[in-house]
């Protein structure tokens, strides 16, 4: 594996594969990895032939600058994780690459997808940052199909009407979120929590699995739903920035889980650790 750190070096290092037909994939990361990223390489490594991960800590999408300064940054433990799933390409910018001295192309979606839930709780910079630095990392690797997480299921979901929007000619692969034995989503803020708040994490995951279970049983009212998940995250003492049932499409508040897909997505402050996870709810075919 090689590691790159400026926009010319990545497009010399892609272009002889490239021209000679090869796929490429990238798998854009703020690093400090953990098996969730290793997941999206491991797909990206089983569907193309050249994978590229970024590496970097995107300042233009923190709303709180101490959670900035307090991101973990451990390049050389991620390099090693990077090569023992098969990547080719580490690309790992410094700050003044992606945004020089006078940068001022800001790409900003508007409607629902962004203006709702991590979009009025992190203020409308945060997504900005997210579709100009995807914006710009499609453009420089101009990668065949890029890897996100479901667990920033907003995330993927703006991603994927950028790409539409801008006509950007990358295929979007959303990557189911991969969860710790007890189910907390893994992240790599999870490593910020005390073993007390870690043990009430797993709250936020209890709940949605109890939504879950709801629904699966034949549970079709958000109301319902949403109290019953809101109780089991006050038994975790967990008090949520949002609890929200959306339709997964446009993230509209959704009354009811029907045919449509919706996910039931949670926010939440865990100590000094922001903390989000979300599952995907379907009434089952009997009661749609
Ligand atoms: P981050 O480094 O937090 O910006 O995440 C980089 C990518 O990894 C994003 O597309 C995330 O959605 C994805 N990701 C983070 N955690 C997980 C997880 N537990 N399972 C699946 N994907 C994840």
């Amino acid at each position: 594996m090689k590691t790159v750190r400026t926009v010319r070096d990545l497009r010399a290092a892609l272009s002889t594969q490239r021209s000679a037909g090869a796929s490429v994939a990238l798998v854009p990361t703020m690093g400090a990895l953990h098996d969730g990223h290793l997941e999206l390489a491991r797909r990206a490594r089983a569907e193309n032939d050249v994978v590229v991960m970024s590496v970097f800590v995107n300042p233009a999408q923190f709303d709180d600058p101490a959670d900035l300064a307090a991101y973990p940054r451990e390049e050389a433990a991620d390099a090693e994780l990077a090569v023992g799933v098969g990547v080719d390409l580490l690309f790992a910018p410094p700050a003044e690459e992606v945004y020089p001295p006078g940068f001022s192309a800001w790409v900003q979606l508007d409607g629902p997808i962004v203006l709702s839930l991590e979009g009025a709780q992190r203020g409308v910079g945060h997504f900005r940052g997210v579709t100009t630095v995807v914006t710009k990392l499609l453009g420089m690797a101009a990668p065949h199909r890029a890897y996100f997480g479901a667990k920033d299921a907003q995330q993927a979901r703006v991603v994927r009407a950028l790409v539409a929007d801008l006509n950007i000619d990358t295929e979007i692969v959303t990557v189911p979120t991969v969860r710790e034995p007890d189910g907390l989503a893994m992240s790599s803020r999870n490593r910020r929590l005390d073993p007390a708040e870690r043990a009430r994490a797993v709250g936020l995951f209890a709940a949605l699995r109890r939504a879950q279970q709801m629904t699966s049983g034949g549970e079709r009212r958000a109301e319902v739903i949403l109290v019953e998940a809101g109780r089991i995250l006050a038994e975790h003492r967990i008090a949520p920035e949002y609890l929200a049932l959306v339709d997964a499409d446009t993230f509209l508040p959704a009354g009811t889980v029907g045919a449509r897909s919706a996910l039931l997505l949670v926010a939440a402050q865990i100590g000094d650790t922001r903390l989000i996870d979300n599952v995907r709810l379907e009434a089952p075919p009997s009661v749609r």
